[in-house]
């Protein structure tokens, strides 16, 4: 069985930023239904993060759907870890690399933020790690996972409406920097920390 992470935090404690219905429903409705859909589809005991590698192991005709649901349950697990009551600054081996490769944290926040403008349609925009420890940041459109690419997300926005339109409506723009009000860093120095 698959399953979601628990929310690290209230419903309300992103407001002002993330209003309480919206990440009631993201959370239940929208993150759930990818794992209740992936359940449907196998009953693989694969790990959750091994399946964008290991997707040739399922039934072709159900592999597109898979990987779909499977993203979908990763993507948002780390989006709503990449997220906290408090902000969080990057500390450790990457605040280190993050100073080396962008000057310093504001200028790597206003890259993200510019890359997350750039982004169409529906999508993510990632900071990752590929196996060195170098840092890119990416978008990826609907569910896909930097796992396809062999990179491992840190980092997360989700830029699909649904987590933005109740509040901001077409202001997509003002969600994408007042979202760092929010960012919790702790999680992806730990995961930095972690690796390397
Ligand atoms: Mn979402």
């Amino acid at each position: 069985m698959y399953n979601t992470i628990k929310l690290p935090y209230a419903y309300n404690d992103l407001e002002p930023i993330i209003d309480e219905e919206t990440v009631y429903t993201h959370y239940n409705k929208h993150h759930k239904t990818y794992a209740e859909n992936l359940n449907k589809l196998t009953s693989s005991n694969i790990p959750l993060e091994e399946i964008p590698k290991k997707i040739e192991q399922f039934p072709l005709k159900d592999r597109g759907q898979i990987l779909y649901n499977a993203g979908g349950v990763l993507n948002h697990d780390l989006y709503f870890q990449s997220l906290n009551r408090n902000k969080s600054l990057p500390k450790g081996k990457l605040l280190n690399k993050i100073n080396n490769d962008y000057g310093n944290f504001e200028n790597f926040k206003k890259v993200f933020i510019s890359k997350s403008k750039n982004l169409v349609g529906s999508g993510y925009t990632f900071l990752v790690t590929d196996e060195n420890g170098n840092l890119t940041i990416i978008n990826l459109a609907n569910q896909e996972t930097p796992l396809s690419y062999d990179l491992i997300p840190l980092f997360t926005i989700d830029l699909w409406e649904h987590a933005y339109y109740l509040k901001y409506k077409n202001n997509r723009s003002d969600y994408i920097e007042n979202i760092w009000n929010k960012a919790n860093f702790d999680h992806a120095s730990t995961l930095y920390e972690n690796l390397f």
